[in-house]
């Protein structure tokens, strides 16, 4: 126990140990965010801040949905361009708008074998890409139709996660909730 003075120069007790830091680990819950009454819960106080290492554009293989490929389209893109194999994984789980839904790996550079959008260490289709590029290093589990826990994503623990005493979580999942809202709109209106 440690005895500090407040602003009124008063003695207050100040226990360091009932100060917990989350312990960072995959699958680790942000959040929750409840989307009819955009709101927002704290589960986890961690900090974020993307240092650009671009190790998820290098190593991961990235999933996009026909929606992610339809909006890469529209700018300029063919089909070809953006996917590989056009054989789907269905994701079974409950999705953002649908029970299941069908999922393509991005194409990946021959040699290097990273992401195909990956230029300069830059992403070249920013501004339109696909949804699981916009959340990570997080991911989402829909647990119904309004409200969707955020996690940190198991694929690989992003270095530019970190624990401390000031976190951002609130901002975080206020971008996330941002990023679904967007994407169910574009959904809903195809
Ligand atoms: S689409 Fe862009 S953000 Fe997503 S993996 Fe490729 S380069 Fe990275």
């Amino acid at each position: 126990m440690e005895l500090l003075l407040n602003v009124k120069n008063e003695v207050i007790k100040f226990n360091r140990m009932a100060i917990e830091l989350p312990v960072i680990q995959q699958g680790l819950e942000v959040g929750t965010i409840q989307l009819d009454i955009n709101t927002i819960e704290i589960k986890n106080n961690i900090y974020f801040n993307c240092d650009n290492l671009i190790e998820c554009c290098s190593k991961l293989i990235i999933p996009v949905t026909q929606y992610d490929i339809e909006r890469i389209e529209i700018n300029g893109y063919e089909d070809y361009q953006i996917v590989d194999n056009f054989s789907p994984v269905i994701l079974k789980s409950k999705t953002l708008t649908a029970n299941s839904e069908k999922i393509y790996p991005i194409k990946r550079m021959p040699y290097t074998n990273t992401c195909t959008f990956l230029e300069d260490n830059l992403c070249s289709i920013h501004d339109f890409k696909p949804f699981a590029c916009r959340i990570y290093p997080f991911a989402l589990e829909v647990i119904d139709n309004n409200t969707v826990k955020v996690l940190i994503h198991t694929d690989k623990l992003c270095d530019a996660i970190k624990s401390t005493y000031d976190g951002n979580a609130q901002v975080i999942l206020e971008h996330i909730m941002g990023y679904i809202n967007e994407e169910m709109s574009y959904r809903i209106v195809r």
